[in-house]
């Protein structure tokens, strides 16, 4: 558990500092004439996230499709698609504004940011048990549910806004069936990322559908 809670330090940690030192940087470079339209519309912080997002829906993804090799339940196949579609909805906005993808390599476990391969190997041991396998979702639920809400509230674009509001609906969904799956084996859920009252609001209430402002 020690382990566990500095990995989550660490992640917090590193997208607080990136942010930090992006929202400098985005100030300065606001001047920049070198850059074309779209690229000037994105303050550092903005790509920053982006980049961060994109191998974070990754390593969801990642983690849940080897677990879903271990374990003789469609939980992990059915969150590993929506991760990827999460992948590719960060992917078509880095196309936009011209980023370089951090994915130079898709194979499952592969990482550009080491942060996100020492937490994939440490999760994805063949003999860890389906507890702890559901207890690893909920982790990278809460995670990506704390950091989405981070970054949404420092964009102002809308473009960006309607990706993450879509991927927080689904890492919300996500979490209640892993919860769901948890409570179902006579394990009370205790939030490790989120507050707990703010993790139990979520748990309570229903499955949300769809998207309104669905990006194409
Ligand atoms: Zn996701
Ligand atoms: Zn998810």
């Amino acid at each position: 558990m020690k382990n566990l809670n500095l990995l989550i330090a660490i992640l917090v940690l590193s997208l607080s500092s990136h942010a930090y030192a992006g929202s400098n940087k985005g100030q300065f470079s606001q001047g920049n004439g070198n850059r074309n339209m779209q690229m000037q519309q994105l303050l550092t912080v903005e790509q920053e996230s982006l980049l961060y997002m994109r191998e974070e829906e990754k390593l969801a993804r990642d983690v849940y499709l080897t677990l879903d090799e271990y374990f003789d339940t469609n939980i992990f196949t059915n969150i590993a698609a929506a991760e990827q579609r999460h992948m590719d909805r960060i992917k078509r906005l880095l196309n936009k504004y011209g980023l370089i993808d951090p994915v130079v390599d898709d194979t499952i476990g592969v990482f550009t940011n080491p942060i996100f391969s020492e937490f994939y190997d440490s999760k994805t041991n063949s003999d860890v048990a389906i507890k702890e396998a559901i207890l690893t979702g909920i982790l990278i639920e809460e995670t990506d549910i704390m950091d989405l809400q981070k970054t949404i509230d420092i964009t102002d674009n809308a473009d960006i806004q309607n990706v993450y509001g879509n991927l927080l609906r689904g890492s919300r969904n996500h979490l209640r069936a892993f919860v769901r799956r948890l409570e179902s084996m006579g394990i009370v859920y205790k939030a490790s990322v989120l507050e707990q009252s703010a993790a139990n609001a979520i748990v309570n209430s229903p499955t949300e559908r769809g998207s309104s402002n669905k990006i194409r």
